[in-house]
């Protein structure tokens, strides 16, 4: 019963921590990703609470961090980490503005070249648009994302980036 309690109080407290449903415990902790933040280019965001609810539409590992919801208008921060990266999506309802905060990472809209997202790059996706976003490969990358949120906005997720495709990007310079 004490095992079972301290679990129990072990969970409440992961809960508490990273605002999480699921105790995401095959993930690197938020001082950890932090501490790879800080060893890359670019301005330190906060890392904020594995994003398990989504990672199912992910390759690799990512970090949700809210950071405003006001105004129908969503900014958040995701923080992608040793080459994670979506699988094509469409964003139904808005557009979807990236803001490159630090890293290396790509953005891709279907049937174009990829572009990269360094620091300071502001890349918006267009409503209704097949795309994907995320790490280079090995390496870790954060951006903000601004949507708008109302009833009329949904994301539609799709395969993932074939990853031949993807590990052939690391022989491309990305420059800081
Ligand atoms: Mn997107």
């Amino acid at each position: 019963m004490i095992s079972l309690k301290k679990t129990l109080a072990t969970l409440a407290a992961a809960c508490l921590v990273t605002g999480a449903q699921t105790q995401a415990a095959d993930y690197p902790s938020a001082e950890e990703v932090a501490a790879k933040v800080a060893n890359e280019s670019g301005t330190f965001f906060p890392v904020g609470s594995p994003n398990v609810n989504y990672e199912k539409y992910f390759t690799g590992q990512t970090y949700l961090a809210p950071l405003s919801v006001k105004d129908s208008i969503n900014v958040a921060c995701v923080t992608f980490i040793d080459g994670a990266h979506t699988f094509w999506h469409i964003h139904h309802g808005s557009c979807q503005i990236l803001v490159a905060e630090s890293g290396a990472g790509y953005v891709q809209l279907w049937g174009q070249e990829v572009v990269e997202l360094k620091p300071g790059v502001v890349f918006t996706v267009p409503e209704g648009v097949k795309h994907w976003h995320g790490a280079a490969p090995g390496r870790m990358m954060q951006h903000l994302s601004i949507m708008q949120v109302n009833d009329k906005v949904s994301t539609e997720w799709l395969e993932p980036v074939d990853e031949e495709f993807f590990e052939s990007l690391s022989k491309q310079e990305v420059t800081q």
